[in-house]
């Protein structure tokens, strides 16, 4: 017999995990989806072999069920599922990117002896739902699983395999570690990011001509602030502890920035950014960190027509996708005038290859 796999939510990231499940042909993968036109489209495009037309019906012969639906309402269907009929050995997991309120839903499944092991694959794109999902969604992003502590690890272990054909890389952490350091990699910078554009938007009445300023690098910098707000509530509400202590951690290191600029010694404000170039320099660039990111190439090209063609030719040639393109026209603090951003570090190297081949121009990975 195949084994079963229940995929509760088929957008964007149900969607890549049907699409990815099923490389390993020895899957059935059943759907479950609010929407029967996500349903259907998931059928037709072979992201699950099965509709269910109840969660109940999705669940009941399943192996493994993955809830990836928004964190609410995962939280929701996971104290219905402690009265479903349910295979005695079934695996559950889900895909939210916070882990604290999951695991705390999790703990009344665990008591009745159901399998729940918490699940947050760190790859997303700024596209939802299922006729945005693709199969190397996953791929070289890190993939954490949070079992409680009392979870038997041989079901760990089946997880890990099950999950194998996302080509993630999978990592086994602690909830609260889990949602510690997303706290600090994602979730406040997101906070510090939209921070930031509220601030631009708050002088700009003052001072009109900021906005065209701020077309360079600091849209790069507050990129994260254009993400689903819907997502980031969750996220802030459901993470708001961690975040309250990074907060504090930022209005103290705020006052040392204060005390620092009172205080105007050169060599202090040198060592202060040396330290961060340092530490940011070392940082790796080859693999997904947290949540969506683009991989941006800069290239300083010169200002002659047809140039931009030329380059989208190259990469359309060689069939490599991009996800935008754009001229910077604030320089001081970028590289590059012309800013090309792709899915994957494997694209962006194989853009810079190509182009490097016929075009002569300093190329930029920052
Ligand atoms: P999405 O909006 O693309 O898809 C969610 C799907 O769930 C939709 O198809 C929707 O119809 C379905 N759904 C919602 N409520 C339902 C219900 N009551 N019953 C059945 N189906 C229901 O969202 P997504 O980006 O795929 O996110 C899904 C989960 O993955 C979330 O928990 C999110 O935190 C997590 N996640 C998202 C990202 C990202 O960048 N988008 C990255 C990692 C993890």
């Amino acid at each position: 017999m195949k084994p079963n796999v229940a995929i509760i939510g088929l957008g964007l990231i149900g969607g890549s995990l049907g699409l990815a499940l099923k490389r390993n042909p020895d899957l059935q993968v059943i759907g479950y989806d609010r929407s029967f036109s996500t349903l259907e489209q998931a059928f037709r495009r072979g992201i699950i072999d099965t509709i269910a037309t109840s969660i109940e019906n999705a669940c009941e012969h399943a192996d493994v069920i993955i809830f990836a639906t928004p964190v609410n309402t995962t939280v929701a269907m996971m104290h219905q599922a402690v009265n479903w009929k349910l295979r005695a050995d079934v695996i559950m997991t889900d895909t939210g990117s916070t882990k604290g309120p999951i695991m705390d839903a999790a703990r009344q499944l665990l008591e009745r002896g159901i399998t729940f092991i918490g699940g947050h694959p760190m790859a997303g794109s700024h596209k939802s739902g299922v006729t945005a999902a693709k199969e190397h969604l996953f791929e070289n992003a890190y993939y954490i699983l949070t079992p409680d502590s009392q979870t038997d690890s041989a079901k760990v272990e089946q997880l890990r395999i099950l999950l194998g054909p996302t080509k993630g890389k999978i990592v086994v952490l602690d909830s609260e570690e889990h949602d510690r350091m997303t706290a600090i990699v994602s979730h406040f910078p997101h906070l510090v990011a939209s921070s930031l554009v509220g601030r631009l938007s708050a002088q700009q009445e003052e001072q009109p001509f900021v906005k065209k300023l701020a077309a360079g690098g600091f849209r790069d910098l507050t990129r994260i602030a254009s993400a689903d707000p819907i997502m980031w509530r969750d996220i802030t509400t459901q993470n708001r502890e961690e975040l309250l202590k990074q907060l504090d951690g930022w209005l103290e290191e705020m006052e040392n920035v204060r005390n620092m600029l009172k205080s105007n010694d050169p060599d202090e404000i040198y060592d202060y950014f040396a330290g961060a170039k340092q530490f940011r320099d070392d940082l790796p660039i080859t693999s997904q960190g947290a949540f969506y990111m683009t991989f941006d190439l800069h290239i300083d090209i010169p200002d002659h027509p047809g140039i931009i063609s030329e380059i989208t030719k190259i990469l359309a040639d060689e069939r490599i996708s991009l996800t935008n393109i754009r001229i910077v026209e604030t320089r001081t603090d970028v590289f590059g005038i012309l800013v090309i951003s792709f899915q994957t570090t494997d694209d962006r190297e194989r853009a810079k290859s190509a182009l490097s081949k016929t075009m002569n121009f300093s190329m930029y990975i920052v």
